[in-house]
């Protein structure tokens, strides 16, 4: 099973991939955990990512599609993965395709919630966090994510016609509970 997970950020693509990783026994592919980090670990991709993961913006493809290339070639994602956050962009995408050569996606799974909603789950997110004493994410307020949501609309939501065309595009309707969602995921796939 090899799966993308699309949609804007708050829409689930964490939670849901998650769920789908442990179902299929195979490794979810954060590039968002793998850009933090390295942010935290302050290696070359770290201090190029910072400042711009900082801004809500995006990190330059070939930072991602380097990154998302090494994880790739870890013996885990050998039998299948989960794709999260990545591709964000058409190049990003087309790269991906050359990357697996004949095995293609097996499907793209694009979460829809509506804007508003997506706001009060970010920053439930950060309330969530600082509830369990940890840190909150450093781009989950109001500002950036308002940034980060112009930045997919700009780059990320042409990727939905991308793979429409290429027939591998699943559309569930994100703003139901999580389990109802999960339960739609695995019936589209089954
Ligand atoms: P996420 O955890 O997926 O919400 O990603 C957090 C931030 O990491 C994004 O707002 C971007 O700045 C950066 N990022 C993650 N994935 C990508 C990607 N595929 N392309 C460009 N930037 C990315």
């Amino acid at each position: 099973m090899r799966l993308v997970m699309l949609g804007p950020p708050g829409a689930g693509k964490g939670t849901q991939g998650e769920r789908l990783a442990k179902r299929f026994d195979i490794p979810q592919l954060s590039t968002g955990d793998m850009l933090r980090a390295a942010v935290k670990a302050e290696t070359p991709v770290g201090r190029a990512a910072k400042e711009v993961m900082a801004a809500g913006g995006l990190v330059g493809d070939e930072i991602v599609i380097g990154c998302v290339d090494e994880r790739l070639c870890e013996s885990d994602a050998r039998n299948g993965f989960i794709l999260d956050g990545f591709p964000r962009t058409i190049s990003q995408a087309e790269s991906l395709d050359k990357l697996l050569e004949n095995n293609a996606l097996t499907a793209v799974i694009e979460l829809l919630v509506d804007e508003e909603l997506l706001l009060d789950r970010v920053e439930k997110r950060a309330r969530d966090a600082i509830a369990r004493g940890e840190i909150p994410r450093s781009d989950d307020n109001p500002e950036t994510m308002r940034k980060r949501l112009q930045s997919y609309r700009e780059s990320t939501s042409a990727l939905s016609r991308f793979y429409g065309i290429q027939g591998r595009l699943v559309s569930i309707n994100g703003t139901r509970d999580v389990d109802v969602v999960t339960a739609d995921i695995l019936g589209a796939l089954s």
